[in-house]
């Protein structure tokens, strides 16, 4: 015998809602998912009425559903909201540039303008380029810190009030689970907030609507809607350890698939002893982003790869960015050990 949606009681049941176990019918499912993210969004006072909000896409199933979502409670609630859609086109031959194409497509099926800005016209280097300078080690490390600050000057341009990204909770839950591996107070204290206000000098707040959404229910809802996304992994996505990070979280919902959401209740009741030293924020002597040391992370690794010294910007090397900044000549020691690739 057919299950009934034990929502409505009256259509049959088509999935079994990854997070509350519920056996829903399509529609119930659709109206559960956007009110919890409409939920979401009201509790945590994401937005104000008249401002121009820009949606960080990719094209994947995260940002598509975002943007779906946005517009949908946008029209159903009046927000008064001015969506856009933003992306960054990293230069990866084979992966972006089609993803890209889908975030085009998402556009005309949205009506939204969209603005793509690209590593190779804001750094003067894709990732392709990187890619064949760094190896595929650390290649993550470039591509994160040149897509934050991408997407601060692609909201700057579009002079959006705040940017909006597709981040779910298995997402938020996996990066608390690896800045407690990696004993990083300061990431753990920020990467379970909903929204960072502006945190200086062109720096645009950020938010997660979909903090709370399961990505195996993004999946269905994308699936059950159609939307139209692009799931193909990055050809340069070696990055191992977030992998195990994932690995042991999907491990752990298998078992128990509430432990997602337990994370991320840690991780936001988990607070700093008091006399723990914080990195201080303050700006890139060289660019003006936001930084906590005098050169800005991005501008550091730039620095490495117009130099030919890629190991400039992984691991701590502080009082060599210094040296460069003053332009002092480096030692032929710190050139040698800069310039291999073995990281
Ligand atoms: Fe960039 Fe790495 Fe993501 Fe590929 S997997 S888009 S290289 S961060
Ligand atoms: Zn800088």
């Amino acid at each position: 015998m057919p299950v009934l949606c034990s929502s409505c009681d009256d259509k049959r049941a088509v999935l079994k809602r990854p997070k509350t176990g519920h056996s829903l019918c399509k529609a119930c499912f659709f109206r559960a998912f956007e009110e919890e993210v409409h939920q979401t969004i009201l509790a945590a006072n994401l937005f104000k009425h008249g401002e121009i909000v820009g949606i960080a896409a990719s094209g994947g199933k995260d940002s598509t559903v975002l943007a779906h979502v946005m517009k949908l409670l946008n029209e159903r609630y009046n927000y008064g909201l001015e969506l856009m859609l933003l992306s960054v086109d990293e230069g990866i031959s084979g992966y972006r540039d089609d993803s890209l194409e889908t975030v085009k497509r998402n556009q005309q099926q949205y009506e939204l303008p969209l603005k793509i800005v690209s590593y190779e016209e804001l750094y003067g280097w894709t990732m392709d380029a990187i890619v064949k300078q760094v190896g595929l080690k650390n290649n993550c490390t470039f591509c994160g810190v040149f897509r934050r600050q991408a997407l601060d000057r692609g909201a700057l341009m579009l002079r959006v009030d705040k940017i909006c990204t597709g981040h779910n909770a298995d997402d938020v839950a996996e990066t608390v689970l690896m800045n407690i591996l990696r004993g990083d107070i300061a990431r753990l204290r920020r990467c379970t907030a909903i929204s960072t206000s502006s945190e200086g000098e062109g720096v645009v707040p950020r938010c997660k609507p979909l903090k709370y959404a399961y990505e195996k229910e993004i999946v269905l809802y994308a699936y059950f809607k159609k939307l139209d996304y692009f799931s193909t992994e990055c050809i340069y996505s070696p990055n191992a350890y977030r992998g195990h990070a994932r690995t042991f979280l999907k491990d752990l919902e298998s078992v128990r698939p509430s432990s997602i959401m337990d994370i991320i209740h840690s991780g936001e009741n988990l607070s700093v002893r008091e006399g723990v030293k914080m990195p201080v924020q303050g700006t890139c002597n060289r660019c003006g982003y936001i930084s906590s040391q005098t050169l800005c992370k991005s501008c550091v690794l730039l620095e490495g790869l117009n130099r030919g010294l890629p190991k400039l910007g992984i691991g701590k090397h502080h009082r060599l960015h210094d040296k460069i900044l003053t332009q002092q000549p480096l030692t032929e020691k710190e050139e040698r050990k800069l310039k291999s690739v073995n990281f």
